[in-house]
């Protein structure tokens, strides 16, 4: 009698087991990611792949119900994915999109750094740049700098002087090619130069003109945007822009400028008169010796684009 119990208990246990197997393979093949990656990899697959990798395909399917109800076994951010395995199936973590999304911002928020812009200027990007003939040279040159710093970013790259009237769009490039920089993981700062004037001023007061001072000389890529746009006192003129500009040259980093002014207006009718209208065309003349040293001139022409 007992012997018959035990061997029914038995048969009704492996039963069990095998319906319970049954449930799991009918779950497995009911997923929709596992049908497509039956499909594409059909004739990859051991044709027992789904029974021999059968637990692989169960984590895989158990760990996105879980994730969807907010409770996966893996690192926050990670979603599983099948893969190939010689023949078999196996499952794999990799970041989800949102996830690299938000490394993205991270990485930009880190290494993009902007003094006097809007905010907005941190999301214009070269792959929407609305390219004109116009703009066309201004445009292959930022790339081509690109190119040649990220590869060799240790070595010197004459950078980009943008000029050309109001509205055409030079701050927006240069805004477009910091983006693609800091996104590549280089440290770019987009410097408004007149209200970085304004800010060193105030600087003063707090003592942080020094430290100030060190994060523009210092900063891989330097970005000046509208030079020449205010006048500048003396001490704006030689104390800062002549002192950024010096360790630059000196150390051979990257600066590029934008203004509304050719290199020879920028000298001639800017750096060679202080806001007190003091004339001094020897400072002027060192000041543009080294913005040439550091950026040689592109024109940017084209429409006002601020009026659309
Ligand atoms: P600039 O610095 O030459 O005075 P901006 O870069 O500020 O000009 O551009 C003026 C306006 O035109 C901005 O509002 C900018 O958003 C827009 N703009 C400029 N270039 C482009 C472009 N390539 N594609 C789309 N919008 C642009
Ligand atoms: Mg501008």
């Amino acid at each position: 009698m007992e012997d018959v119990g035990k061997e029914m208990k038995r048969t009704m246990e492996s039963h069990n087991l095998k319906q319970q197997y049954q449930a799991i393979l009918k779950s497995i093949y009911a997923d929709k990611d596992v049908k497509e990656f039956l499909k594409i990899n059909q004739n990859k697959l051991d044709k027992n792949a789904v029974e021999k990798s059968a637990s692989k395909l169960y984590e895989f399917v158990n760990e996105k119900k879980k994730l969807l109800n907010g409770h996966g076994n893996f690192a926050k951010g990670y979603q599983p994915t099948l893969i190939l395995n010689d023949h078999l199936i196996d499952v794999s973590y990799q970041p989800t999109k949102d996830h690299l999304n938000l490394e993205r911002q991270k990485k930009l928020a880190k290494n993009f750094k902007t003094v006097g812009m809007t905010a907005g200027i941190k999301n214009v990007n070269l792959d929407d740049y609305d390219q004109t003939a116009d703009r066309a040279v201004a445009l292959e040159a930022s790339i081509d700098f690109i190119q040649a710093y990220e590869t060799n970013p240790k070595s010197f790259h004459k950078a980009l002087y943008l000029y050309g009237p109001f509205g055409v769009g030079k701050t927006y490039l240069l805004a477009a090619v910091a983006h693609r920089l800091s996104d590549d993981g280089f440290q770019t700062l987009l410097l408004h130069f007149p209200s970085f004037a304004v800010d060193i001023k105030n600087a003063i007061n707090n003592n942080q003109v020094a430290d100030k001072l060190n994060n523009v000389k210092k900063v891989p890529v330097l970005i000046i945007d509208d030079i020449g746009a205010d006048a500048m006192s003396t001490w704006i003129r030689d104390d800062i822009l002549g002192v950024i500009l010096e360790y630059r040259m000196q150390h051979e980093l990257p600066t590029f400028f934008s203004s509304n002014f050719s290199m020879e207006q920028l000298e001639q009718e800017h750096l060679s008169t202080t806001s007190r209208g003091d004339i001094e065309p020897l400072k002027a003349k060192r000041l543009m010796e080294r913005i040439k040293f550091l950026a040689r001139p592109i024109q940017v022409s084209g429409r006002n684009r601020r009026n659309n």
